[in-house]
C-alpha cells in the first residue's frame, strides 16, 4: 500500500480536532500509557506500512482496555463489546456502538442489523464473516436507548479503535453509517450523499456505506443496490 504523505495526515488530524471542538469538546482525556503510544504512533507514518513493527496484539489491546470506566457509557453496560472476527482480516467493518443484543452477548452485530451485515458479507460479497472480516464499533459500550455516542465518549474510546486497527492492519475499513463515517473522517458526513466514496483513515483505504439497520428500515431497491455497489468496490480493492 502506498505510504501516505504527511500533509493529508495532518489535514485529517486537524479536521478531527476541529470536529471535536465544534461539538463542544475542550480537552482530550489521555492516560500516560496511551499518550506514550500516541507519541510512538506519530513516528510511524501509517498503521499498515510498518508491517514488522512490534505492535500490540488484539489480546494485549483488549487487556489494556480491561474493565474500562473511561467514559460514562460504562455505567449502563452489561458487557464491553470489543470486536470479533479474524485478527488478521483484510477488511474491518466499523459500526457506531453496541445495541441491546450486542450488550447482552458481548459481541458486535448479533441482532437484526448483525444478520443483515452477515448477509451482505456472505451472500453479497461471498466472504466468510468470521474468517475473512473483523467487526467492531467506535464505542465499545452500549449508549442508553441506542442514542448516538457523544463526542466525549467517542474520544475516550478512540485510542482503542486505533490500536485495534494497528494490530489488524487491514487493507480496507468499511464505515457503517453516519456516526462511524463522521468519527473516522473527523467531520459531519452526509452518508446518503457520500456513501460509495473512498477516503483514508490513518493510511488505510476507507469506504463509507449505509448502516445495515438503515437498510432494514428503508429496504428499497435503490438502497440495496447502493450497498451492493459499495461492496463491489471494496472487493475490487481487496483483490489489488
Ligand atoms: S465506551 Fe469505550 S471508553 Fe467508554 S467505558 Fe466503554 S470501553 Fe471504555
Amino acid at each position: 500500500m502506498e505510504t501516505p504523505k504527511r500533509e493529508p495526515l495532518l489535514r485529517e488530524l486537524k479536521n478531527y480536532l476541529t470536529h471535536l471542538k465544534d461539538v463542544g469538546y475542550t480537552e482530550i482525556p489521555c492516560e500516560a500509557e496511551l499518550f506514550a503510544n500516541v507519541q510512538q504512533q506519530a513516528t510511524q507514518p501509517t498503521l499498515s506500512s510498518n508491517k514488522m513493527a512490534n505492535n500490540k496484539s488484539l489480546i494485549a489491546v483488549q487487556k489494556e482496555l480491561g474493565d474500562c470506566t473511561r467514559c460514562k457509557l460504562s455505567e449502563g453496560r452489561k458487557n464491553i463489546v470489543f470486536g470479533s472476527g479474524n485478527p488478521k482480516a483484510d477488511i474491518v467493518f466499523v459500526g457506531e456502538g453496541p445495541g441491546a443484543d450486542e450488550d447482552e452477548q458481548g459481541l458486535p452485530f448479533v441482532g437484526r442489523a448483525g444478520k443483515k451485515l452477515t448477509e451482505i458479507i456472505e451472500k453479497g460479497m461471498g466472504l466468510n464473516r468470521e474468517k475473512d472480516t473483523y467487526i467492531c464499533n467506535i464505542v465499545k459500550c452500549r449508549p442508553p436507548g441506542n442514542r448516538d455516542p457523544e463526542a466525549e465518549e467517542i474520544a475516550a474510546c478512540n485510542p482503542f479503535l486505533i490500536q485495534q486497527l494497528k494490530a489488524i492492519k487491514p487493507k480496507v475499513i468499511v464505515a457503517l453509517g453516519k456516526p462511524a463515517s463522521s468519527t473516522l473522517l473527523g467531520r459531519d458526513v452526509l452518508i446518503t450523499k457520500e456513501r460509495g466514496t473512498w477516503h483514508e483513515y490513518a493510511g488505510i483505504k476507507l469506504m463509507l456505506t449505509l448502516h445495515p439497520s438503515y437498510l432494514i428500515r428503508f429496504y428499497t431497491l435503490e438502497n440495496r443496490k447502493a450497498v451492493h455497489e459499495d461492496m463491489k468496490k471494496v472487493l475490487k480493492e481487496l483483490k489489488k
